[in-house]
C-alpha cells in the first residue's frame, strides 16, 4: 500500500463524524498520525479503533472548539511532543438557525460564529508557527456553497456569514503565508454530502442520492501532499476544480 504522508501529522477538527472522520481516515490510510478533535468521546474511541485498523496512529483531543484556551494548548502540547504540524483540516462546522435573521437567538448567532470562525482563526493563532516549522505545511478549510449564495439565498444568515468569513480568514492566511514560507492553504466546498448536517438542513431529501464524505476524502489528499503548489483557492468538489476567486464585476 502507498503511504504518502508517512511521517506526517494532521489535525482533523470534526473527526468524530460526517466529513472530518472521513478525511481523518484517508489520511490516516496514508500513513499520517492523526491528531482527531471532537466533543463526542466514544466517537472519536471508535475513529481511533478504525486508524489502528488501517496500519496508522491516532492522539485524540476530545475538546469543544468553543474553549479558546484549549485550542492554544494544544498548540503548546503539539510544539512540546512534535516541535511541528504538517496538515490541518479545519473541518468541524455547525448549521446554525435557518430562520430569517430578523428571528435569530444571539446566542445561537455567537455559536455559529464562534465555531465556524473564530475557532478557526484561534488555529491558526495556536498552530501557525507549527505549521511553518513543518517542511510543507498545508491548512485546508471546509466551507460551503452556502458562503456565495447569500444575495439570492434567504434564511442560511448565520451559516452564509460564517462560511463567507471563513474563506475570508482562508484567504488572508494564504496571503500572509505565501510568500514568508511554504505553508499552502485551501479551501474545499464539499457539495452537498450523506452527513448528519445535510440531513438536519434537509429533512426531506433522500440521502442516498448524494455522495459520501468518503467520495470526496480521496480528492483531498492531493492537497495536503508536500507537492501541492496552489494557495489560497477552492477546491470544488461538485466539479471537481480548482477555482479562483475574483471582486465582485460589474454586470
Ligand atoms: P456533521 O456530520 O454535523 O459533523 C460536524 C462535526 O463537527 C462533528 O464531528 C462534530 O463533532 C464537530 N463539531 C461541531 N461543533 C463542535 C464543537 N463546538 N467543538 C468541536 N467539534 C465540533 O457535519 P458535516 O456535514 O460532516 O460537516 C463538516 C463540515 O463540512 C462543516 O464545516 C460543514 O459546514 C461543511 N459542509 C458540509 C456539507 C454537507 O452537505 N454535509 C456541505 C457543505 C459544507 P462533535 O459533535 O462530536 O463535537
Amino acid at each position: 500500500m502507498s503511504r504518502p504522508l508517512s511521517g506526517r501529522l494532521a489535525l482533523v477538527t470534526g473527526a468524530s463524524r460526517g466529513i472530518g472522520r472521513a478525511i481523518a481516515l484517508e489520511l490516516a490510510r496514508a500513513g499520517a498520525h492523526i491528531i482527531a478533535l471532537a466533543r463526542t468521546q466514544g466517537a472519536l474511541e471508535e475513529l481511533d479503533d478504525a486508524i489502528r485498523g488501517v496500519g496508522s496512529e491516532a492522539t485524540l483531543v476530545p475538546c469543544d472548539l468553543k474553549d479558546f484556551e484549549a485550542l492554544d494548548r494544544l498548540g503548546a502540547a503539539i510544539y512540546e511532543r512534535w516541535g511541528k504540524l504538517d496538515i490541518l483540516i479545519g473541518n468541524a462546522g455547525v448549521l446554525g438557525p435557518v430562520t430569517p435573521l430578523g428571528h435569530i437567538d444571539p446566542p445561537k448567532w455567537d455559536e455559529v460564529l464562534a465555531v465556524n470562525v473564530t475557532a478557526n482563526w484561534r488555529l491558526i493563532r495556536s498552530l501557525d508557527v507549527l505549521l511553518r516549522a513543518a517542511d510543507a505545511g498545508r491548512a485546508l478549510f471546509i466551507s460551503s456553497g452556502a458562503a456565495h449564495t447569500a444575495t439570492y439565498k434567504p434564511y442560511w444568515g448565520p451559516y452564509a456569514v460564517s462560511k463567507a468569513a471563513l474563506e475570508a480568514l482562508a484567504r488572508t492566511y494564504a496571503a500572509e503565508t505565501a510568500t514568508t514560507s511554504k505553508v499552502k492553504v485551501m479551501i474545499v466546498n464539499p457539495g452537498p454530502l450523506r452527513t448528519r448536517m445535510r440531513a438536519t438542513a434537509m429533512p426531506g431529501e433522500d440521502p442516498m442520492i448524494l455522495k459520501t464524505p468518503e467520495d470526496l476524502a480521496p480528492k483531498l489528499l492531493p492537497l495536503c501532499s508536500a507537492d501541492w503548489q496552489e494557495t489560497g483557492k477552492l477546491y470544488d468538489f461538485p466539479k471537481d476544480a480548482i477555482l479562483s476567486f475574483r471582486a465582485p464585476a460589474a454586470d
